[in-house]
Parts: structure tokens; C-alpha cells; sequence
């Protein structure tokens, strides 16, 4: 897909983008792919495919999702996806980018302060950090960071009641619903809708899975990442 194309590609999922946001979702592009060549960042690095597999994805989040002064935290950003796509479609937002490898989150900090948009960054262990900011977030997402029931003991103790996580996945994700029956019962959260996509040049799936929150989370979760790694829920 090329960058011209994204517009008319996100207008057909309902997602708007103005010509501004398309520039500095270009910008980002280029920087990341710029910085690729200095330190690793993603494993995809033409620019077409980087549009449609990182840019256009990332963005899929937002579909049916109203974040008008609301709080969102991406889980795993790496290199800023789908949370800096998210906050350049969406600046209303308030957008928090959490990743352990603290260069992804130097280089998204810098990246945003060049371009005066306003993101939170974190580099720190989810489930360290989420053991001592509970119930703060409004929403969470999380795109190619684990499966879906460790990812919910990491995210669900985050997100206030009523939140909900937005998890980007890919084919194979029922399976990975049907693997989470107990991770949901324990954290209180339940899936409550599904859309799929598919990309519009690879043809390859994807599913937006929208997990609201229900009650509490006990405050024994999340546990070590070594026991949620031994015995997920
Ligand atoms: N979401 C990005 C990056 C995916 S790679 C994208 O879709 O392109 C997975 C990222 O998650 C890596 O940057 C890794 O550092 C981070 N990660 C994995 N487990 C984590 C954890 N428990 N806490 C914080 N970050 C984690």
C-alpha cells in the first residue's frame, strides 16, 4: 500500500485521517525506518509494506473505538505500534507507551518531542508496572507482544471497571479465546466484540478483539512474569 493510498484504505473502514495526520504518519514512517538502520526496531522495513502492515494495522484499532479524552496504554509498543499511530489519529487521547527495552521508548519520546505530540513513555516490565498503577487506564491495546491469556494478566489489572483491552491479533485467534476461559473467569473481563479485517494488498486477517473489564482485579494479579510464563492462567 502506498502512503497516498492510506486515506482512501482507512476511510473504508470508517477511520478518519486528515491530510495533516497522513504527513505525520509519513514522518513517523520515515524516522522509524531511518532508525532501523542504526538500531532494530521492526522486522519490516519497505515502505509499502510497512504501510499497510504496520500503519494501516495499527490504526484497525480505533475501529467502533471513541477515545475523546480518554486514557490509553499500549502494552509492548516497540517501535510505537499501534500506540503512536493511535495518538496521531486520535490526539485527544491521552496515550501511554510502555515497552521493557527503554532505547524503543528514548526513541519514541524523542520522535514525539521533535513533533510536539504529547505521549506518556515507560520502560518498564508490564506486570511490574502494573502491580503499582491499577485501575488508571480507560483503555489498553496490545499488538504481537504474547498470547491472549498472559497478555490479560498483564493488562486487565491496568484498566479502571468498564475499561476495556483492545487486542490486535491475528488468524488463529478463537483458538486463543478458547485458551483464555480461565484468565477471563479470574480477572473479571469477558469478550465483548469482534471485528475482523483483512489487509487490503497481503489479504492477511486480523481481528479486533474488544475485552471490557467487569469488576476488580484481585491484587494478586499479576504474579512474577516467571510463574504467569510456568502456569498461565
Ligand atoms: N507492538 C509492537 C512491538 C511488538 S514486539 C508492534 O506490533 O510492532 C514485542 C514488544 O513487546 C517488544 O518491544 C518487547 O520489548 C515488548 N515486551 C514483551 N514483553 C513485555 C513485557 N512483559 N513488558 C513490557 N514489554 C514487553
Amino acid at each position: 500500500m502506498k502512503i497516498n493510498e492510506l486515506l482512501q484504505a482507512l476511510k473504508d473502514v470508517e477511520i478518519n485521517c486528515s491530510e495533516e495526520q497522513l504527513n505525520l504518519l509519513n514522518v513517523f514512517m520515515k524516522s522509524t525506518l531511518e532508525t532501523n538502520e542504526k538500531f532494530n526496531l521492526t522486522a519490516i522495513t519497505k515502505d509499502d509494506e510497512f504501510v499497510e502492515k504496520m500503519i494501516y494495522d495499527s490504526a484497525l484499532s480505533l475501529y467502533d473505538l471513541d477515545l475523546t479524552n480518554k486514557s490509553i496504554i499500549d502494552v509492548g509498543t516497540g517501535a510505537g505500534f499501534p500506540g503512536m499511530v493511535i495518538k496521531i489519529l486520535k490526539p485527544e487521547s491521552k496515550v501511554t507507551l510502555l515497552d521493557s527495552t527503554k532505547k524503543k521508548i528514548d526513541y519514541l519520546l524523542d520522535f514525539a518531542k521533535t513533533n510536539n505530540i504529547e505521549v506518556e513513555g515507560v520502560s518498564s516490565r508490564a506486570e511490574d508496572y502494573a502491580r503499582n498503577n491499577r485501575e488508571k487506564y480507560d483503555f489498553a491495546t496490545a499488538r504481537a507482544v504474547s498470547q491472549l491469556n498472559i497478555l490479560l494478566e498483564l493488562i486487565i489489572p491496568m484498566l479502571k471497571v468498564g475499561g476495556s483491552f483492545i487486542a490486535l491479533k491475528g488468524q488463529g485467534y478463537e483458538e486463543e479465546i478458547n485458551s483464555s476461559k480461565e484468565a477471563f473467569r479470574r480477572l473479571n473481563c469477558r469478550v465483548q466484540k469482534i471485528y475482523e479485517f483483512e489487509l487490503p494488498e497481503s489479504h492477511e486477517k486480523r481481528a479486533i478483539i474488544h475485552i471490557v473489564k467487569d469488576k476488580e482485579t484481585n491484587k494478586k494479579y499479576p504474579r512474577q512474569y516467571t510463574d504467569i510464563k510456568r502456569q498461565p492462567l
